[in-house]
This record gives structure tokens, sequence and C-alpha cells, in this order.
């Protein structure tokens, strides 16, 4: 059945894309606005400068305080995204750059203006995640300028009825404090599917579309209908087509939470629903699901705020805490996948103008072999009393060359190697990189971005980071085709294995596991159990018969429902 709701009297439909399913209707309210103040050059006499630092240090004391305790009453990314915000307040560097610019004259908060456009321009110099993290700084000095200037903290507020959130941006730290129960949709004009915001508001379950244009246009109070699934925002609909559209997906809703896998088609094909985790704690989270073991797990995200390598003993005991998760089952650990967007410190890649072209993945191998022998060393130590051998596979690999060598590095410990298929390279020659492993998984959103030579994290080239995107579908074909051939698994576990209609379709090429966040799966189980391998095929052949993205859907959607 499709989820996608049609309202033929609607007035004004505006296009998105779609980051977290479901349909709600309620409505429309928006964020505070922001303050701006700008920089005063008005020099502050030396008596009364150190009034004014600590003026600031109280109110960022006060910030990271109050983004603390929410942090602590909220759980996932919510609360890792609070925690790091929490961070940027208490940020030693932030905090003597302001305090060095109040030495010098300025007042608390043209200093926390000044240099957090200083930290601004470095985090965007380095791009990728660490670009994105602008967002997060920007609203550590909102809230720390609110409170310099005794005004109520900025962010969303309270409605009184349940409503959708418009907003051109959020800042993650807004989107970690939503109440599903007020905030029943949300659609911002900026932000990428993998963006902050979209992570947290798929954690928290609320129907969220980013990149849509023209919701400025949109006032408070204006009734909608958000389509999640469709990625669609449609302006004053008819209230009873509104209604039926809500109480359909609330149906189809329903289907899914009784899901229990394991992962089937409707004629038996099986098909291993797995999860993405990045720690313990979101491992046995997904044990709560039906996920039925680990796809992927992605080991870098535990240290990102690391300065120095974690010794093998406390990573043996990080890794552990995931096997010890899903005893008996399927766990693939990836090994780090540092540099571009998730720059680690200790990995030693260089400064480089084009960082998602460069020393990143298993590339850093290559200058620090040891780093990857040592986690090697903590997967296979951490391994030692599971019932099951581990997977262990690189990220970022173009070569045959390079997988034979982290082959021989990972049978050597007793672990099962495979490898990523996230380089157009690699997927070109998937039957010469799989004769060195025993299996594949492909990183989608990475193949994504390398076939259409289009940033991932960039909002305005959505469309072209689409996994529907014919030609990143036809790379993924050719790599499930080498996995048929060689009679060895091929999976998916970029965000493509997320969409239940695209799942599908990736079965019919011959994918042998889908693994996506855990709060995606049983949507991705239930439609699998809806169709048949038949069906799979048949949408498989169409979409590699169109040219675009959104033909790619229709087709899929033609054969599948
Ligand atoms: C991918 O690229 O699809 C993938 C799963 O890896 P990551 O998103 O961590 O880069
Ligand atoms: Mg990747």
């Amino acid at each position: 059945m499709s989820s996608s709701v049609r309202v033929p009297m609607a007035k004004l439909v505006l296009q998105g894309t779609p980051v977290v399913p479901g349909v709600v209707a309620a409505p429309v309210i928006r964020p505070g606005a922001r303050l701006r103040p700008a920089i005063d050059t008005t020099e502050i006499a030396e008596d009364a400068r150190d009034a004014e630092r600590d003026a600031f240090r109280r109110a960022a004391d006060a910030v990271a305080h109050r983004l603390r305790d929410r942090a602590g009453s909220a759980s996932g990314a919510a609360a890792e995204v609070l925690a790091a915000n929490a961070a940027m307040a208490e940020d030693r560097g932030w905090r003597s750059a302001v305090e060095k610019l109040i030495g010098s004259g300025s007042g608390a908060v043209s200093a926390a203006v000044a240099a957090t456009e200083q930290f601004a321009a470095m985090f965007t110099k380095l791009g990728g995640l660490m670009a994105e993290r602008v967002t997060d700084l920007h609203d550590v000095r909102d809230r720390v300028v609110a409170d310099l200037l005794g005004v109520p903290e900025p962010g969303v507020p309270t409605p009184d009825v349940p409503s959708v959130l418009l907003a051109e941006d959020l800042a993650p730290a807004d989107t970690a404090g939503l109440d599903p129960a007020l905030i029943v949709g949300l659609a911002t004009t900026l932000g990428g599917p993998t963006s902050h915001t979209a992570i947290i508001a798929r954690q928290l379950g609320i129907p969220a579309i980013v990149a849509v244009s023209g919701l400025e246009n949109i006032d408070d109070g204006v009734f909608v209908l958000l389509d999640g699934t469709a990625g669609e925002v449609r302006v004053a609909p008819d209230r009873d087509l509104a209604a039926a559209a809500v109480a359909e997906y609330r149906k189809h809703a329903e289907r899914t939470a009784s899901w229990r896998g394991p992962g089937a088609t409707s004629d038996g094909h099986a098909v291993d629903v797995l999860a993405n985790v990045q720690d313990g704690a979101g491992a046995r989270t997904a044990a709560q699901t039906p996920a039925e073991g680990i796809g992927l797990f992605r080991t870098e995200l535990c240290f990102l705020n690391r300065e120095t390598e974690p010794s093998v003993e406390e990573q043996t005991r990080i890794y552990r805490e995931v096997l010890d998760a899903y005893p008996g089952a399927k766990v693939v650990v990836r090994t780090l996948d540092a540099g571009s967007d998730k720059p680690l410190k200790f990995a030693d890649h260089p400064d480089e103008a084009n960082p998602a072209l460069g020393v990143r993945g298993i590339r850093i191998a290559a200058g620090n072999p040891s780093l990857l022998d040592r986690q090697l060393d903590a997967i296979a130590a951490a391994a030692t009393d599971t019932e099951r051998r581990p997977w262990v596979m690189a990220p970022m690999i173009s070569t045959p060359a390079e997988a034979a060598a982290f082959a021989a590095k990972v049978r050597s410990r007793d672990l099962v190697p495979g490898v990523m298929i996230e380089v157009p390279a690699a997927a070109l020659l998937a039957d010469k990189v799989l004769a060195h492993v025993e299996f594949l998984s492909i990183g989608t959103n990475d193949l994504a971005q390398y076939t259409m030579a289009a940033d991932r994290m960039s909002a305005d080239l959505a469309s072209l980071t689409d996994p529907w995107q014919p030609a990143v579908l036809t790379l993924v074909a050719r790599t499930a085709e080498a996995g048929v051939a060689a009679g060895k698994p091929v999976g998916v576990c970029g965000e493509a294995a997320a969409d239940p209609l695209l799942a599908c379709v990736l079965v019919g090429f011959g994918i042998t596991s889908l693994s996506a966040a855990a709060s995606a799966v049983a949507a991705v189980g239930a439609k699998l159990g809806s169709v048949t391998l038949g069906d799979c095929r048949a949408a498989a052949a169409a979409v590699l018969e169109t040219a675009d993205a959104a033909s790619a859907r229709a087709a899929a959607r033609k054969v599948l429902g």
C-alpha cells in the first residue's frame, strides 16, 4: 500500500526531500525570531572589563548547564546533540577567544558574536560534518546572547495544540528538545537528509521534510497536511480529505508496528533486516526492535570528540558492548571512517583542500597502518567470548588491492572480512573486489555523493544525492549482481535501506541484507513482507529503465504500490 497522500483539492503543494515518514494535519507554528545583535565597536573602559568577562562566563555557564540538564532528560541522538552543544558552550578555545576580545575592549555580546564568527568561518572551511556544526555554534551564541541581554532563550515555542513546525533551519538542540506530542510534523527550508535535524527527527518519530522552498509564504496558524513519505506540504487542504489521509497512514503505521520479523518477502525469500548503530546504547535500543542484527556499527562516531587514540583496552570494552547486545546474531563492525565530514583528531589526516576526496576511511591506513591494526586487535579481543565471529568491513575502498590488503589483516585475526562499496570505481569492479572478501555492504550515502559529484550535506544538491537516482541504482544493481554470481552476501547500509519502497527494489537487484536506523527497520520489514520476490524483481527492472529519480520512484510505486 502507498502511504503517500493524494488530495486533489489542495490549493498549493510544496515539495521537499522526505526524511521521516508519516502523515499529519495540523496548524503551523514557527520558532521565535532569533536576536541578531550587531557588533558594537564602542570600547569598554578598562575597569569595566572584568565585570563584562564575569557576565559572559555566567551566561555561558548558565547555557551549558541548561543544555546539560536537557541532555540528561533526553536519550539517544537527541541527548548526544544536547550534550555536544553544552560542550560547545564550555569549549575553552571559544571561551578564551571571547574573553580575549573582552580584554581588548569589546562588550560581552559583541565579543561572543565576533568570536563565534571566527569559529564558524573555520568550521565552514573544514566542510562536511564540521560545517554542519556551524548551526550548533550559532545556536549556542544566540542562547548566550539572550542570557546576557536578559531576554528569553530562543527556540521553539510550546504550542497550545498539536502543530506542524515550519522553519528556515533548526538548530539540532532545538530539534532535540521537541515534544512529539505537540510538534507532530516538521519542515525546513535548509538541511539535507543526513543532517542532524533529520537524524533527530527520525529518532523522535516526527514526520519531517527538509529542503522545502516556499515555506516562508505559509502564515502561522494556517492548516497544512504534511506527508513525510512523499515529501509534500499541502497548504489549506480539504479537511475531510486530510483526515482521511491521516487515518489511512495510521492504519499503515499500525501494520508496521505489528511487524516482528524475520525479514522476508511474502513468498518467503529471506532478507536480513538489520540496524545501524553507533555505540552500545544504540545496539541495546536496536535489540528491542525486530532488527535481527547489526549491519553497520559506525565505530568512528564513538571517538569524534577525542584528542587522542583510545587504548586497545578501551576500544575492546566499547566494541564488546555492541557485540553483547546481539549475542549469536550477525554484527558488522566498520573500521574507523575518519576524515571528511567525520574528522578524528587522532587519525592524523592532513589539512586538505578537498577532504571528501582526500585521505579518509581506509586510505588513512596507508600512512598510519598501526591505527587500523590496533582497532582490529580490539575487535578481535572483543569477539573472543562471543558466539559468532563478527564481520568487519572497511569504508571507502576504491580498488581490489585495497580490499585484498584489508582482508589479509582481518583474516589473520580470525574475523570475517568485507568491504563497503561507496566509491563508483569499487562498484564498477565489484566482482574483483568481492573475490578478496566474504561480503560487500553498499554505502549509498557516499556512493550517491561520489556518483553524482554532489556533496551529501548540501541542501541545494539534495535532488542529486537522492539514492533513487538511476545512475546510483545502476551501480547498486551491478554490485548486487556480483554478489549473486559469487554466491556471497551483498547488503545495503546507507540511508537507501531505510526507504521501504527502495528497500524492495534493492532486494529485487539481489541485495541480501538491509541495514537502517533502528526506528526505520519495522517499516522496511513490513513493506517487504507485503510484496513477492517477483514484484521486487519487476520493480528493480523498471527503475533501471528510467532516467531520473522521480520516474524511478514512480516506476517502483506502480509495481509495488
Ligand atoms: C554510506 O556512505 O552510505 C554509509 C553507510 O556510511 P556513512 O553514512 O557513515 O558515511
Ligand atoms: Mg560512507
